[in-house]
């Protein structure tokens, strides 16, 4: 069952993984074990597939479009090239197995085109790419501290006007709820901690680009930051390999973990009281 010997103590039987353990963790995976340990036995050591959603093809469409901008030299970064690249974004992000996944119809399809191209034109409302000094584009960290190997590819790192590097995210869906609460910069604020190990610089500052709603949110970030973000990623690589030693990662359902979570059925056919 999904190659495993079955789930384990808790179902009174032993349990070892056939895979491996992975060679790294990155910012999203320990996002998934933080919120859920089983959700990332599923989708990392079983490697379970989740299906596309209409909001995660988005996302990675918009991603290809903006990363393909970023290629460009500063004079070519219009908002005309822009939209040239939403043609390509087709075939490089909406392969079979997503449209399926998604069931994309024509609707959909222009409907995703007139999403992003309104995003392309709020976003330069929002900053002007010609003027941005980015260090790296889809940027590939990879390091280990205190033997956890942490990995990760991070959307932009810019070099802000006052010398300062800033780590850039772009986001496609809604604002959240609490502007500045500490989930928001999780993600962000531990490949800050990747690029003060891997570059022996640390960012400066956090900014998310909410490119729907045309809105920026920043944050310091500090050396209590890094180390905080580091601490927790090593604590949990710990735990992720005596889970992984054991046979079994104990599921904690909450209506927040398991609302987005593609393994709600599994779960519940191993007994897990998953939140309706
Ligand atoms: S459905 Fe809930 S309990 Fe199951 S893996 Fe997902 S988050 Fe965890």
């Amino acid at each position: 069952m999904f190659g495993v010997r079955d789930t384990g103590a808790a179902y009174g039987w032993e349990m070892t993984f056939e895979q491996p353990l992975p060679k790294s963790l990155s910012p999203s995976r320990l996002a998934d074990f933080q919120s859920c340990p089983r959700k990332y036995q599923h989708a990392s050591i079983e490697r379970i597939p989740q299906p596309a959603s209409y909001a995660s093809a988005k996302g990675r469409f918009v991603h290809y479009v903006f990363e393909s901008l970023f290629r460009l030299s500063p004079p070519e970064r219009t908002l005309e090239r822009t939209r040239e690249f939403i043609t390509p974004a087709v075939d490089a992000v909406l392969t079979e197995d997503v449209q399926v996944d998604i069931a994309m119809d024509d609707a959909m399809l222009a409907r995703l085109v007139a999403e992003t191209e309104e995003m392309i034109a709020t976003y330069f409302e929002m900053e002007d790419p010609s003027t941005v000094n980015q260090e790296g584009v889809e940027l590939r960290l990879g390091v280990t501290i205190d033997d956890t190997p942490l990995f990760g590819i991070l959307d932009r790192l810019d070099r802000d006007p006052d010398g300062s590097l800033v780590i850039v995210d772009y986001k496609t869906g809604g604002l959240p709820n609490r502007n500045y609460d500490s989930s928001t910069f999780a993600n962000a604020e531990l490949y800050a901690a990747l690029c003060q190990a891997k570059l022996g610089e640390r960012p400066a500052r956090i900014r998310l680009l909410y490119v729907a709603q045309g809105q920026a949110i920043e944050r310091d970030v500090t050396d209590v930051v890094v180390s905080a973000r580091t601490d927790a990623a090593v604590k949990a690589w710990a735990r992720i390999n005596r889970y992984y030693a054991d046979g079994e990662f104990p599921a904690t359902p909450s209506s927040n973990s398991c609302r987005f979570c593609s393994f709600k059925d599994i779960c519940r056919a191993n007994g897990v009281a998953v939140p309706r």
